[in-house]
């Protein structure tokens, strides 16, 4: 049982409190915000799947939370403990996130009710398959209608296995490769996806922090540097998260995970905690570092920076009040459950939303289906007209100045953007004006206390601009 159902509050209920914490400030029709609100489509399959020798029936959903924009874009979550309410909660985050952060899509989720752990790679495939080929005969999948990615339990080898089977399904569509996103590399994936998240959570606590007005009301002084955080959860988001934090100058002095935690005050050394996971199987007993046994006590430790990056409704009505972070960084969807929030907000805390800044992965996921679309590799037609143009300059300017640059400095000034340059910079652009425009709308209206409450204003307009622009609400 989650911590969220403990506190009575199922979680989609949660993300509608704060919705309507937003809508009740904006003076849209009734009827706009309860369809902005709503799921527009759940899909509740079974089906069989032959399981060493015996039929088992399997249980899964898709969401598509909104259609406001097409196509619906959200990940498959593979967990036992999946359900209808945690994909509808899911999928509209999704939603509000596009919209935030402005990609083009609906938000959307799916789930498969297994443990992937109990079964072996032949046998997720099977399942994974048909789990797509349900969704291609309800026209819940494909480039333009429905585009899911990869969630808790699932990676780049499942998406590999949905856009196969869904390319054979749909016979000369060009476009079938971008039916979902977070694929390999060679099966039209795109450079920097699998970094993108905890990339994208560093771009927004570097601006927040770099913001002068901000830091004053929170008694801080400006800049990562020497600010002390702690992150929960070590997977895909955690671990980027902590590297490249540390990296802009930040000192990471806490890991927390499921199994313990470790605490450096002077900063733990990232590559070499990865290193020593990836050899050990966990983060205990590392030797750059003390171990907590009592890992998610660390929750309630001093420090700057709190960044929870495992799952949801990690921070809930008991150990909130306990809390002595400044900022609140929502790694993970939904870590704050709604009570917490209330109690985290009197203590003065800010919390940076989800919604806002674990967009990176949607951001460069849009990128990769716009490489699909396109059929062209960022970078392919513009990096060696760039390099030239550049050389040409450095030229011109030795020539001038009767001064030459060594081969090194040559190379690092005339070197043309490749993919992975684009898709960070696209991030890093996105990530940087998505917080200013939350800002403003902070910053401009005095009933607004929060920054979920401003991301959800900005969500919340834009979506209404899309109805509007389809005719549907004048
Ligand atoms: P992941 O499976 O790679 O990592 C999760 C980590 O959390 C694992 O290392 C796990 O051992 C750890 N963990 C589990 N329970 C824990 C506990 N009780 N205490 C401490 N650690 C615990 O998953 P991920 O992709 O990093 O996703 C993490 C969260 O971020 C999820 O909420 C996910 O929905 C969200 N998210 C992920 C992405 C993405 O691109 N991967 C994008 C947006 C949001």
């Amino acid at each position: 049982m989650s911590v969220q159902f403990a506190e009575s509050l199922p979680f989609f209920e949660s993300v509608n409190i704060n919705f309507d914490k937003a809508a009740d400030l904006l003076n849209h029709p009734k009827g706009l915000i309860d369809q902005i609100r709503v799921c527009n489509s759940v899909y509740y399959m079974q089906f069989p799947v032959r399981i060493k020798g015996e039929i088992q029936v399997i249980s899964a959903f898709r969401c598509e939370h909104s259609h406001h924009k097409l196509p619906c874009k959200g990940g498959i979550r593979y967990s036992d403990m999946v359900n209808q309410d945690e994909v509808m909660a899911l999928a509209a985050l999704m939603t509000y996130k596009c919209a935030v952060v402005n990609v083009p899509f609906g938000g959307g989720k799916g789930g498969i009710k297994i443990n992937p752990k109990n079964y072996t790679v032949e046998e997720l495939e099977r399942i994974t398959r048909r789990y797509t080929v349900e969704l291609i005969h309800k026209n819940f999948i494909g480039p333009s209608v429905d585009v899911p990615a990869p969630d808790y339990g699932s990676g780049q080898r499942e998406m590999a296995w949905i856009a196969d089977t869904y390319r054979a399904f749909s016979g000369k569509e060009i476009d079938a490769l971008a039916c979902v996103t977070g694929k390999p590399i060679p099966q039209g994936g795109v450079h920097g996806r699998t970094a993108a998240t905890g990339r994208g959570l560093y771009f927004g606590v570097r601006e927040a922090v770099n913001d002068t007005e901000l830091m004053k009301k929170l008694g801080m002084t400006t800049g990562l540097s020497g600010k002390r955080v702690i992150v929960q959860g070590f997977g895909n988001v955690g671990y980027h998260a902590a590297k490249f934090l540390s990296e802009g100058g930040a000192t990471v002095i806490g890991i927390i995970e499921w199994d313990g935690a470790v605490h450096n005050p002077n900063g733990l050394d990232i590559a070499a905690l990865d290193e020593h996971r990836k050899q050990t199987g966990s983060i205990t007993n590392f030797a750059g570092g003390k171990t907590i046994e009592d890992g998610n006590s660390m929750l309630e430790w001093e420090c700057d920076i709190l960044a929870p990056c495992a799952l949801e409704s990690q921070i809930h009505k008991f150990n909130a009040p306990n809390l002595k972070c400044k900022i609140l960084a929502e790694g993970a969807n939904g870590p704050v459950t709604a009570t917490a929030e209330d109690i985290l907000l009197d203590k003065g805390i800010l919390i940076i939303p989800d919604m806002y800044l674990n967009a990176g992965g949607v951001v460069v996921s849009y990128f990769e289906w716009l490489k699909n679309i396109s059929h062209v590799r960022f970078g392919r037609m513009d990096k060696r007209f760039e390099e030239r143009s550049a050389s040409q300059l450095v030229s011109a300017v030795e020539r001038l100045t009767g001064k030459s640059l060594t081969a090194d400095e040559r190379l690092m000034l005339v070197r043309g953007a490749d993919e992975e340059d684009l898709v960070n910079s696209g991030l890093e652009d996105t990530m940087i004006s998505s917080y200013h425009e939350i800002m403003g709308i902070w910053k401009s209206n005095p009933k607004i206390n929060d920054m979920r409450v401003a991301a959800f204003v900005s969500a919340i307009d834009k979506i209404a601009v899309s109805y509007q622009q389809l005719g549907i609400f004048p």
